[in-house]
């Protein structure tokens, strides 16, 4: 047989991550693009955090820049965007803020082709240096294929200003890198699905890293910021090896999807992918246990009273997790799991 294997992996061109890293944001550009223009998304409080300051460095650069502030991440606010990068004539787009604002702008420059620059002003979530986007569309939300960053500059003096909330759900993020590996090898197995092997190894690295430094991981230190950025940045690189999010996202994410469309309790994406993972560790009879110590000594949630669900939603989204993603194999099967299960998963987890 002739050897028909085509692998197309779309890697970042520069990662600077540290002290003052936002300093290097005109170098940056420059390398990217000989365009002088430039369109930063941002929002309203990301924009006084980091925005005008990013514009201005850009402006002593010799880059012209055009700032369109955005809220909440649709389609809309994709279109206008687009509209704006289109009239303004520039050729790289520059996300600036958690999580939504970096989707708009990632998701704008998939669909016009062009480079885009992550500039995370928190680490709430791997979605600052991979190739996929949540947008919403008529109230639902769903994720799409996006560019992967040409350029990740994550600034710790600024991103450790954040909530350290963020941060540990964060690092939550990367740990579920683990069920997750475990899911896309059942899938190999049950399904014939392909695994890559280097995206799973360096996925794994990843997780393995924030639970070898869980107790490194403290609010106000730039350090604990280091640490779980670069695990991201780890998780990011996985998905775009494997051309999809299978190495960063099985069940727990399934898990952390049906609660987000229940529109239930308050936990933040990667704090109900922690307890998804705890969840879903069980379930494959795997170490769950340093999966729940590993939240704790970050002060990620590891129950569902620290994200304000109750016992009965948490069933609920188990029971309907399997539908968020039917493309994708996981521990839950194709049917789902029964109310039974769920319930003795909480409870043997503590979770409940
Ligand atoms: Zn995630």
């Amino acid at each position: 047989m002739p050897f028909e294997k085509l692998a197309v992996m779309i890697l970042p061109r520069e990662v600077i991550g540290g002290h003052g890293a936002v300093e290097k944001v005109g170098d940056v550009f420059k390398k990217l693009t000989s365009s002088k223009r430039g369109v930063i998304v941002t929002g309203n409080t990301t924009r006084t955090l980091a925005g005008e300051r990013v514009k201005g460095i850009l402006e002593t650069a010799g880059i012209e820049t055009s700032i369109v502030q955005v809220d909440y991440a649709t389609e809309e606010n994709v279109e206008r965007v687009k509209e704006h990068t289109k009239n303004f004539g520039a050729k790289v787009l520059i996300g600036i803020g958690g999580g939504t604002k970096i989707d708009i702008a990632k998701k704008s420059a998939f669909d016009l082709g062009l480079d885009f620059i992550s500039i995370p002003t928190s680490a709430s979530h791997d979605g600052v240096a991979s190739p996929r986007a949540t947008i919403s569309k008529n109230g639902l939300s769903s994720s799409v294929e996006a560019m992967m960053p040409a350029a990740l500059i994550a600034d710790t003096e600024i991103i450790v200003t954040a909530p350290f909330r963020f941060l540990a759900a964060g690092a939550a993020d990367v740990l579920s890198n683990l069920p997750a590996l475990k899911d896309w090898n059942l899938g190999h197995k049950l399904k014939g699905e392909r695994v890559s092997s280097s995206a799973y190894a360096i996925s794994e690295f990843a997780a393995r890293e924030i639970i070898s430094n869980a107790s490194q991981i403290k609010p106000q230190v730039e350090e604990s910021v280091w640490l779980v950025i670069k695990q991201i940045v780890f998780s990011g690189i996985a998905m775009s090896i494997a051309g999809n999010s299978r190495p960063a996202s099985g069940s727990e994410h399934m898990f952390a999807h049906a609660v987000d469309s229940m529109k239930k309790g308050n936990g933040l994406h990667g704090e109900l992918c922690g307890i998804g993972s705890i969840i879903a560790m069980y379930l494959h009879g795997a170490d769950w246990v340093q999966i729940r110590n590993t939240l704790q000594t970050i002060g990620a949630p590891t129950t569902l009273a620290q994200v304000s669900l109750t016992e009965d939603d948490a069933i609920e989204a188990l029971m309907m997790a399997h539908k968020t993603r039917p493309d994708r194999y996981t521990i839950l099967g194709e049917s789902g799991i029964s109310e039974t299960a769920a319930r003795e998963a909480l409870n043997i987890t503590g979770v409940s």
